[in-house]
């Protein structure tokens, strides 16, 4: 004890000798408390997508972690079936404004030794909105955001923003966000098993590309303003706090809005009939979604209203028009038959790049079951092409994984020096490709066949 504190003193100079004896050594942490992605901004990480990098940070399974140190902290207990079906499905809450939110984000941050864990859920960007609808179900991912990031070598993490159920688009990218593995059609674990974050949980396939998406322009005024809402209540909460919802509803009905006044403003900004009132009666509680088409109609912010300020809706009222036509309106489109069946022609007889049939219907503006729904056997047909596709392009990456052993094996043999892992690691352009099961193997099958024992 008398000689490890000089050592340390030797290392940190700035530290006065008396802080490091036995009681004062601050208490560490149980698991490395890194610095989530773009903390403070509006692509800041979400709680789970945190979670999940956390594992990896500590060569665990990220649903294996959550097992084993989170949930013998949580007040209810789960058994290993309920804690498996928690992390496929229900885990978004957990970057909520829920309890649930609050009681994850506190453990994570007594683990990580980390004050700012609870700024990854929506409370500090919603407050005490009903979370009703303010979540997808699944995850959701902007392909080009993966590819980019991967090539800049950057982390691979899933922003709160692209779990907030209003999002849909990527505001850099102009691409819908997916939702769906473009391989197997399948949606992603929340907190998941094996695969990282840009890897499909079921077939293993990347869920990043570099293609370009069919841009989506009748959305990005939309969801700019979308999410320029969020960010605005983000900064208010985050600041000052954001009062109540119930502020919102009760600035609305004691407004002094006139007789017939309130169904006109209804009737204006695309809500049914009858359905304004309900909100201000109380008897309903309009979801994040529809508080924001109401209000994109009337060009207020939702932060306004909550403080007060209606003079927007009053304007509204007098001009008999809306700011802006109602989103909710313009995007319910009619099905067409013949544009969807063209585009599925087109991709089957190869003058597209094969596409599942979730991702066509989202290029297309429609939800992602629609055209399963409209075309079963043409659906069946995509999938069974993109497979192929994918397993065509699985095949190529390993002949070309070979291809390059195969030419360090033999410039090495013809030297008559034995093919050794390391020395093939030292003659190829890749040679993180000699960690692939596949190159391991023929380098022995090969050795094997030039006559090495
Ligand atoms: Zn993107
Ligand atoms: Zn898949």
């Amino acid at each position: 004890m008398t000689e490890k504190p000089k050592v340390l003193v030797t290392i940190a100079p700035q530290i006065p000798e008396e802080q490091f004896t036995r009681n004062k050594i601050p208490s560490r942490s149980k698991l490395y408390g890194f610095v989530p992605c773009e903390s403070g901004t509006v692509w800041q990480e979400s709680l789970t997508s945190y979670l999940n990098r956390l594992a990896w940070h500590h060569h665990v399974f990220p649903q294996h972690l959550v097992a084993e140190v989170v949930v013998p902290r949580l007040c209810h207990s789960y058994s290993r079936p309920q804690i498996a079906k928690f992390c496929q499905r229900d885990a978004m809450g957990v970057n909520g404004n829920g309890p649930l939110a609050q009681e994850w984000a506190s453990i994570l941050e007594n683990l990580t030794r980390r004050s700012d864990l609870r700024f990854l859920t929506l409370r500090w960007w919603v407050g005490d909105l009903l979370p009703r609808k303010l979540l997808r179900g699944k995850p959701a991912w902007c392909p080009a955001c993966f590819a980019e990031w991967k090539d800049q070598e950057k982390p691979i993490y899933e922003p709160l923003l692209w779990g907030c159920q209003p999002v849909t688009v990527c505001l850099k990218h102009h691409r819908k966000l997916e939702s769906h593995c473009p391989c197997c059609q399948r949606p992603q674990h929340v907190i998941r098993l094996h695969a990282p974050l840009d890897q499909c949980a079921r077939c293993n396939a990347w869920l990043g590309s570099e293609a370009k998406a069919e841009p989506v322009p009748e959305d990005i005024e939309w969801q700019r303003w979308v999410i320029q809402i969020l960010e605005e209540l983000h900064l208010a909460a985050v600041s000052a706090g954001i009062p109540p919802w119930e502020q919102f509803f009760t600035n609305m009905s004691t407004s002094g809005f006139a007789r017939g006044e309130q169904s006109r403003l209804a009737d204006l900004t695309g809500l049914a009939r009858g359905q304004l009132a309900t909100w201000l009666r109380r008897s309903h509680t309009p979801t994040l979604g529809s508080i924001l088409e109401f209000c994109y109609a009337c060009n207020v912010t939702p932060l306004q209203v909550l403080l007060g300020d209606l003079a927007p809706l009053k304007q509204v009222i007098v001009e008999g028009k809306p700011h802006r036509p109602p989103h909710a309106r313009r995007s319910r489109r009619v099905f067409d038959r013949e544009q969807c069946l063209e585009r599925i022609r087109s991709i089957l007889d190869g003058r597209e790049e094969p596409l599942g049939y979730v991702q066509l219907a989202q290029q297309l503006g429609y939800r992602g079951h629609t055209l399963l729904h409209h075309f079963p056997q043409e659906c069946a047909q995509l999938s069974k092409q993109i497979k192929e596709y994918r397993r065509q392009k699985a095949e190529q990456r390993v002949e070309g994984i070979r291809e390059e052993v195969r030419q360090a094996v033999l410039v090495l043999h013809a030297q008559g020096v034995y093919p050794s892992h390391r020395k093939v690691v030292e003659r190829i352009a890749h040679p993180t490709l000699m960690r692939h099961p596949e190159a391991r193997t023929f380098r022995l099958a090969l050795c094997r066949d030039l006559g090495w024992n």
